[in-house]
Order: structure tokens, then sequence, then C-alpha cells
């Protein structure tokens, strides 16, 4: 080959083109290389992981198209170091790269987690973390000042990348060099100080600590240095053979000969990772530091996991599984970009993909793990796997194994607050999403309470607490614990000792939406319209009713000066102290949900319109501000300083009830004159200076509304 195209090659072996990093790499990069880390071992684990990666898309490839291996049928990983080049070489036969990919892949498109790396080791992350922002790559240059990856695709010619960082890199065609037959090298010119990646020990070591459960063979280019007993007669013969590399003595001459002792320096290929997968063997006989390791070497996690669960499923389908749940939540976590899976599926031990959607439910995207089934077909493709009814089954026994694992978390709180703090959301879109588990999950919700102080409670926990005549479970939706916890509609429920739960999480009103009830209790808010609460006695429902209807025409006269800004005006069951309140329809939005859907850039306007405009104005009988508006408006049916007391009353009780102000400024203008009037001054002395002040109360069809007519 090399002759036909010799006059080619000339040609090309010229044609080094040089390529720029993209501006954020650059960055990653310099900090990688001037930001002094003690952990530089890492970069073994990464440039491994990608060999794995790269021999997992070419061994998938070949499922269906058994000619893509033609190239190079065996899959494997080398390792060699050269003391003599002090260069570190780490040779896949994977699927290899074209050129196209080199150019992306390596150099010219950041990926989403470059910048959100470089802030977390600002943060002070440690550099450990790269493989999970996917950047691994570039931890070559924590011991390496210049690096060359030569690479051959099936669909392309063998290239050769090269960089020393410095804001750029380079490819060539590579024209002269020993060919690959398909895969990549990865060659590490390492720093001065950073020789102790040629000593076997130490990358042996190394491939145990972070790579040994790398489902292909790693080898190590390894010399050794052999005393052999050889015979006197085949002395030379022997000596001939130390040149090359001789492994093997022929035991049957040997006995036959006197004996003398050579030494012999060999090189060899030594298999340095066990492959036998370890799901495949006895839980019982697996320590805790293995599935540490291997849970790391899966997710490039620098952290041990939180949670395992491996376990097989026998019977008609069989399959084996090992499960983790991380201490954290992935940077990306409510990504869409990002992949919906991270349970990486094999058949019969053969790895098919790390990408199947169909093997577990989005909300438990951040459980990750394997399944390894006996039942699909290795040659499945990935149209298949969407309908296939094997897989069905399997993503059902997986949920239900999560859930298991998470309950054996709750079993220790401290662990339970870890988890809680980190995926309390997904358990949450779970409850959304998943109507079959529902009940289960809703077990490992967690809410503060008006009764749990600084822990929170379970929903089990809350029932248990219920008093007496107790019979539905109260929440109240808000924006933070501190916006609820003070609230006007708790005042009755905590008057009668009930306890309220907080739920101030965005997404709490799409779990209570769904979620409805718990252990045959019905979920009720305290601020929507119907909290109906059980009263002690007769003789006091009949004052209430009398005292309700007291109120009866004071209610007719507020809904006339609020008019559309409510739906209707009733005497309220809930509240005690506050003079008003103003709650939702069952079935609208609480004002948190208004808020939340406020915040939404792309609301339906529709939508909004029709459910925000459900709102109740409950007044407090027992409310002296409440008793003193009665008389007056009864006195006088006209009398201004009422409107105004209401639009007040009106516009307080939004902000209490977690509403947000439409128009401040006329709020603002009334408090103000309410203020002049309790300070006595008069609005006619301030005159001129007056300016500033915002208008006069002006509302639709009443001119005459002035503060200053309030006595
Ligand atoms: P990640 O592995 O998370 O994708 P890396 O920075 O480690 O990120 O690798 C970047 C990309 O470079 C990989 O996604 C892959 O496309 C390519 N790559 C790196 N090493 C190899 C390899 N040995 N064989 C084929 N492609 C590779
Ligand atoms: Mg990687």
């Amino acid at each position: 080959m090399a002759d036909v195209h010799m006059g080619e090659s000339r040609e090309m072996e010229m044609e080094t083109e040089t390529f720029a990093f993209q501006a954020e790499i650059n960055q990653l990069l310099s900090l990688i290389i001037n930001t002094f880390y003690s952990n530089k071992e890492i970069f073994l684990r990464e440039i491994v992981s990608n060999a794995s990666d790269a021999l997992d898309k070419i061994r998938f490839e070949s499922l269906t198209d058994k000619s893509k291996l033609d190239a190079q049928p065996e899959l494997f990983i080398r390792i060699v170091p050269d003391k003599v080049n002090k260069t570190l070489s780490i040779i896949d036969s994977g699927i290899g790269m074209t050129k196209g990919d080199l150019v992306n892949n390596l150099g010219t498109i950041a990926k989403s987690g470059t910048k959100e790396f470089m802030e977390a080791l600002q943060a002070g992350a440690d550099v450990s973390m790269i493989g999970q922002f996917g950047v691994g790559f570039y931890s070559a240059y924590l011991v390496a000042e210049k690096v060359i990856v030569t690479t051959k695709h099936n669909d392309d010619e063998q290239y050769i990348w090269e960089s020393q960082a410095g804001g750029s890199f380079t490819i060539t065609r590579d024209v002269n060099g020993e060919p690959l037959g398909r895969g990549t090298k990865i060659t590490l010119f390492l720093k001065e100080d950073q020789l102790e990646y040629l000593e076997e020990r130490r990358l042996k070591d190394l491939v145990k600590k972070h790579s040994e459960f790398i489902s292909y063979p790693i080898y190590l280019w390894t010399e050794k240095t052999t005393e052999k007993e050889v015979s006197d007669d085949e002395d030379e013969e022997t000596n001939k053979e130390e040149e090359g590399d001789v492994e093997e003595v022929d035991e049957e001459k040997e006995k036959k000969h006197k004996k003398k002792k050579v030494k012999e320096v060999n090189h060899e290929w030594e298999l340095i990772n066990k492959q036998k997968p370890i799901w495949l063997r006895k839980p019982e006989e697996i320590t805790k530091e293995e599935y540490a390791a291997f849970y790391k070497s899966l997710t490039n996690d620098w952290e041990d996991h939180l949670a395992v669960k491996h376990f097989s499923v026998e019977g008609q389908l069989e399959f084996k599984a090992i499960l983790f749940v991380p201490k954290r939540a992935p940077f990306d976590l409510f990504d869409t970009r990002k992949k919906l899976s991270n349970v990486k599926l094999y058949v019969r031990r053969v790895f098919i993909t790390d990408n199947c959607e169909e093997l577990m439910p989005e909300y438990l995207s951040f459980v990750k793990g394997v399944v390894d089934s006996d039942d699909l077909p290795l040659n499945i493709s990935r149209e298949m796997l969407q309908q296939n009814k094997i897989l069905k089954v399997i993503k059902k026994n997986l949920v239900k194994k999560c859930i298991e694992m998470f309950n054996e978390i709750a079993e220790n709180k401290e662990n339970f607050n870890k988890f809680y703090e980190a995926f309390s959301k997904n358990i949450k879109l779970g409850i959304h999403e998943d109507s079959q588990n529902r009940a289960k999950l809703a077990e490992l919700l967690r809410f503060h309470s008006t009764k749990s102080g600084d822990d929170m409670t379970s929903l089990k926990d809350y029932v248990a607490r219920m008093k007496e005549g107790q019979k539905e479970i109260y929440y109240i939706t808000g924006e933070s614990k501190k916006a609820v916890e003070n609230s006007p509609f708790l005042e009755r429920l905590k008057k009668k000792g009930y306890e309220v739960l907080f739920m101030v999480d965005a997404i709490d009103e799409y779990v209570v939406s769904q979620l409805k009830e718990y252990d045959g209790k019905k979920l009720v808010s305290a601020t929507k319209e119907g909290l109906k609460l059980e009263d002690e006695s007769e003789e006091e429902k009949k004052k209430k009713e009398e005292k309700k209807k007291s109120f009866e025409n004071l209610c007719k006269i507020i809904k006339d000066i609020l008019g559309d800004k409510v739906e209707k005006v009733v005497v309220s069951e809930r509240i005690v102290d506050s003079p008003c309140c103003l709650v939702t329809g069952e079935y609208g939005w609480t004002a948190n949900m208004e808020r939340i859907m406020k915040a939404q850039a792309l609301r339906d306007t529709s939508m909004s319109s029709y459910m925000s405009s459900k709102k109740t104005m409950e007044i407090n009988p027992d409310n002296p501000i409440m008793e003193e508006l009665r008389k007056r408006a009864e006195a006088d049916k006209n009398d201004k300083s009422v409107k105004d007391l209401v639009m007040l009353l009106f516009e307080a009780a939004l902000l209490t009830s977690g509403f947000s102000l439409d128009d401040p400024n006329t709020f603002a203008a009334r408090i103000h004159r309410m203020l002049k009037l309790g300070l006595s001054i008069d609005e006619d002395d301030t005159g001129s200076e007056d300016a500033d002040m915002p208008p006069p109360l002006e509302e639709e069809g009443d001119e005459e509304s002035k503060m200053e007519e309030v006595d």
C-alpha cells in the first residue's frame, strides 16, 4: 500500500493542519497545567475509561455487522511504559476516531460540563471529579507536557492529533506510522517529575485501584529478568534466543541435561485486571470496598456510593443487576440534554448500551448500575429495545428494587437526609408520573411542619400524631418555610392542635395534586376553599351560625366594593387572629402555584386567567377591625372610609396569603395616606412638596374616594 501511494504520501506528510482549542477548553487546559493538584494519578483511569467506552462502541456495532471487527478482531487495552523515551502509551482496539471526530471531540467543541467543572475546581472541588463532567481526556495534561493521539476508525484513514496545550493542536494524516488496524493509541510525554508512571508496580496498582472492573483485558508491557536454568549442551542455542523474547523453556530437554543458570530479560504482555463481572459473583462474597471500586469505575465518581442493591431475578425471566445510589446529585440532574438512563445494559456479559431509556423511568435517572439479561437477543438494535416486552418486565423489577433500596436508606436517618437533600425532587417527580408506585413513593416524602421543629416528618409519622377527631391531613404551600409558618391560614388549625405540613418546594404543588390522599386520609390545603373543621359542640355551632348571619350583610358590601377581584366573600372558619385572608378554589391554583406559573415565562395565559381568578375572601367575625367595619357599613352603606379600608384589607390579605400585588404603588400610596392620618398631617398642608407622592387613590367609578375624607 505504501508503494502505491508513495507520491501522494509525501505530499500528505507535509499537510499538518493547526486548530485552536475552543476558548473554554483552553481555559480548562491552563487550569489543569498551572494549578497544583496532588491527585494526578486519576489521568490513567480517565484514559482507560475512554478506551473501554471505545471498545464498547465497536463491540456493539459488531453485533449487527461482524465485518466491523475485521481490521482488528481482538478487543483489548494495552499499556506501554517506555523508560527510554519517557512516554506512556495506552492503546485500545476500540472504535477509533475519524478526522472529524478528532477535531470535534478533542478540542473544538466544548461539552456542557467544561464550564461547570472549572467552576467546581475553583470552588475547591477535587480534580478527580473530571470524568463526571465529561472532560476526562484533558486530565492527560496533569502528567504530560505533550500528548499524541494516533487513531484509526473503520471509516477513515489513520490520523495523528498532537498538542502541548498552549492554545492549539495539530492533525496530520499518519502515513508512515505503524498501522493500528483499528483503535486509538494515546501517547503521553511525561513531565520530568511524573516519571513514576513508568514504573510497573505503580501502573499495576493504579489499574487495580481505578480500573479493575473494566470488562476488556488490560495488558501491561512488562519487563522480566529471570534466572533460567539451561543445560550446558544447549548453551549456545539459548543465548541466541535470549536476544529475542523467550518465554518458555522446553522442560523435557531440561531434564535430560546438566543445568546452568542464565539471566534473561523478557518482555511480555501481562494481564493485569480480572474481568469476571462483579455482578456474576455472590453478593455475600463481595466486600463493601469492592462494590465501591466497581461503582467508581462505572460512574467516574470520586466518592463511594450511598447505597447498593445487588440482586438476581430468576424464573421465567432471568437477569442480574447491581444498582447504586450516589451520594450527591450530578451537576446536570435535570438537564434535558443529558442521557436519561445511567444503567448499563448487558446481554449475557456483552455490553449493549448505556443509554437505554426503556430501562429506567426518568425520575430514577440518578440511579446508576448494570443489568445483565439472559433473555434478550445479542443482536438487539436500539429500535427493538424500544418495544421489547422483556425490557418492560426488567424495568418494572428495577423500579421495585430501587424503591426497596430507598427504604433501606431510610433506616439510617443521617444517610436518608443526604439522600433526600439530593434526590427529593426525583421522588416527587415519581409521585407525579408513576401512578403505580405513587403510594410507595409517598412513604419516602418528608416535610417540615408546625410540629416537626428542625427535623422533617414523614406522612406516616404525621398520621401517627393526628389528634382524635382529625380526619384529614393538612398542608400549606408557599415559597419558603418562613413564608408559611406564620400564615393566617394556620391559625384555627394550630389552635385546634392540628399539625400542618409545609410544602415549600415548587414541585410540591404537583405532588399533592396527584397524591390527593395518604393512608385513606385526604390531603387538604389550608389555603383553599372548603376547609371544614369539626366543631366541638352544638352550642358553639349555633353561636357561630348567628355570628355568621350578622356578618352576611358586610360580606355583600365588601363583594360590591371589590367587584371582580374576588369570586365571593364569606365568613371564615379558619382564621383566629387576622381580620381576613384570601383562599383559592379547591381545584384552582393556590397563591403559590400562581407565583410559580407567573415565573414560568412560557405559561399559557388563557389557562392562567382561568385558574387564577377564583379567589374567595374570608373574613374573621371575631376580629375587632371587622366588627368596626360592620358597624360603619351598617350605619351608612356609602361611608367612604369603608371602601378605603376594604381595599387596604384586601391588599394586605393578598400579601399575607402569598399572592403578589399587581400594583404596589397604589398600595403604598394608600399606606402613606393612612400614615398621614395617623400622624395627623393634613394632606393639603404639604402642598407642592408632595409632588413625589403617588397619585391619590382612584378606583373605577368612584372619584370621591379620598383618604382625607376619612374621619
Ligand atoms: P467523555 O469520555 O466523558 O466523553 P472525555 O473527555 O474523556 O469525555 O473524552 C472526549 C471524547 O473523545 C470521547 O467522548 C470520545 O468521543 C473521544 N475519545 C477519547 N478517547 C477515545 C478513545 N480511546 N477512542 C475513541 N474515542 C475517544
Ligand atoms: Mg471519558
